[in-house]
């Protein structure tokens, strides 16, 4: 029967198209965004199955709609492999798996545990924090987060370490009634006992926001901020290489054995606080991912990400590069391009055109967020490919002779203007040699998602389209 039904490629060509062009470039390039993975064709299975046709607003259980006998135990295999990833006792925590993504997901958070206006203090947008942190400018309250809630936030110091002396010392001003660990750019591990202890001083609560890092977290390289804090959130497509999607792990008991009335609190928030019907495909998807997760060889991947982020630092400053706070404990470097006379969107726009996929970020002492003296690398992508500290001896080649060539496109450009460097980065040979060299190293990989053989090849490389 299925195959009277058209694809997409037979239903919608154009589109298709644009489809393909996507897995090409994800399959001969570098993906080396921090916040980026490459999921499971299971994954990609359960997102594209038959239960992104269902309603189902409520819990497992109490839902405002039949039909839900499926969904209802989908979502609750979710909630188990979740808390199980995470080694938590289902008495002692619960988790709401259906938040639409990470963003949502800490909204949830501060709808269901503060009042409007409530003080929050979360790391500064500049310092690695995330935008629904609480950031705002002089001109500008950029997110919700800052609109609703007041916010005062914290900072790293010149060496790019958190200041939690600063902090806390804000802290027992300022009184937040909560207090946010966990960032988008942060390459160290986070000090939770100083952060409980802050929070216990001006009886706040503690928020971590481990959406970077909940992948090494479940594999147990890096340290759990479960036993510290009250409520936990985490997208679940970066390091935890699922689907795009939020949850918000909360205690049902306090840290002293208490009942809360957080469950009642954050699922309403959920819903209908802020989200309608729960999207059941994406929740199945959290489920098959949370399994791969508690499975024996996800401890490995974990460790492998780090072993690469870490060796991909040592190559790098072997060729004389410098990162923020002097290298990683997680998936991520910052990396320092001021010190070449280059900015981060000068870098990100080179690596593009030699496939290999970063992000500008601002690092310690940028004058401007508009132009930051940094670039943000991760490892999670390329290691789900893969790739071991051996491969990561040539990524770092690659990423070294690019600063090379940006720093001599950027002479022949004539002027400091990104557009003008981006014009002469068209007719540059050495470009297209280096994106070439990328291109031929990228394909030996296999994708974890889909068969690249799909993918239509000219002269030896996925053809351009
Ligand atoms: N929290 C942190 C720490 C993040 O880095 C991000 C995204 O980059 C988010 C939350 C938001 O996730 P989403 O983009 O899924 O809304």
């Amino acid at each position: 029967m299925s195959s009277l039904l058209p694809t997409v490629a037979q239903q919608d060509p154009e589109l298709a198209d644009m489809i393909e062009l996507e897995m090409g470039r994800q399959f001969r390039g570098l993906e080396m965004i921090a916040s980026e993975n490459l999921t499971s064709r299971a994954v990609l299975e359960c997102l594209g199955s038959a239960l992104t046709n269902k309603y189902a607003e409520g819990e497992p259980g109490s839902r405002y709609y039949g039909g839900t006998m499926y969904v209802d135990k989908v979502e609750n295999l979710a909630k188990k492999r979740a808390l199980a990833a995470f080694g938590l006792d289902p008495e002692e925590w619960g988790v709401n798996v259906q938040p639409y993504s990470g963003s949502p997901a800490n909204f949830a958070v501060y709808t269901a545990l503060l009042e409007p206006h409530s003080r929050i203090m979360g790391l500064d947008l500049p310092s690695g924090g995330h935008l629904t942190h609480g950031f705002y400018t002089a001109k500008k309250k950029i997110s919700a987060t800052s609109i609703y809630f007041e916010s005062f936030p914290y900072k790293v110091k010149e060496n790019g370490l958190i200041d939690y002396d600063s902090l806390e010392s804000i802290a027992l001003t300022y009184r937040p009634k909560m207090i946010i660990a966990g960032a988008s750019a942060y390459a160290r591990d986070f000090d939770y006992e100083r952060f409980r202890h802050i929070c216990d001083e001006v009886d706040g609560l503690l928020f971590m926001d481990m959406a970077h890092t909940a992948g090494l977290i479940a594999g147990g390289v890096l340290k759990s901020p479960f036993p510290f804090a009250d409520v936990v959130t985490t997208t679940t497509h970066k390091s935890l290489r699922g689907p795009r999607a939020g949850m918000i792990f909360y205690r049902k008991k306090d840290r002293q054995g208490k009942p809360t009335d957080f469950e009642s609190r954050i699922n309403q928030a959920v819903f209908p606080g802020i989200q309608g019907g729960p999207h059941e495909h994406q929740i199945a998807a959290i489920a098959t991912q949370m399994r791969e997760v508690c499975g024996p060889e996800w401890k490995a991947y974990a460790q492998q990400v780090q072993t690469n982020a870490r060796a991909l630092g040592a190559a790098l400053m072997a060729k004389g590069h410098e990162f923020v706070s002097g290298g990683t404990d997680n998936h991520l470097l910052l990396w320092n391009v001021r010190v070449h006379g280059l900015t981060g969107s000068k870098m990100e726009k080179l690596l593009d055109a030699v496939s290999i996929s970063v992000n500008k970020n601002t690092i310690p002492g940028d004058k401007s967020a508009i132009t930051p003296g940094g670039i943000r690398v991760g490892t999670p992508a390329l290691t789900s490919r893969g790739m071991k500290e051996a491969d990561m001896a040539t990524v770092a080649e690659f990423l070294d002779r690019a600063v090379t060539l940006a720093k001599e496109v950027q002479k022949d450009a004539g002027s400091a203007k990104l557009s003008d460097f981006v014009e002469a980065l068209a007719t540059n040979a050495a470009v297209a040699a280096l994106r070439y060299d990328v291109e031929e190293f990228a394909i030996q990989f296999t994708m974890p998602s889909f068969d690249a053989s799909r993918i239509k090849y000219k002269d030896g490389l996925p053809e351009e389209h």
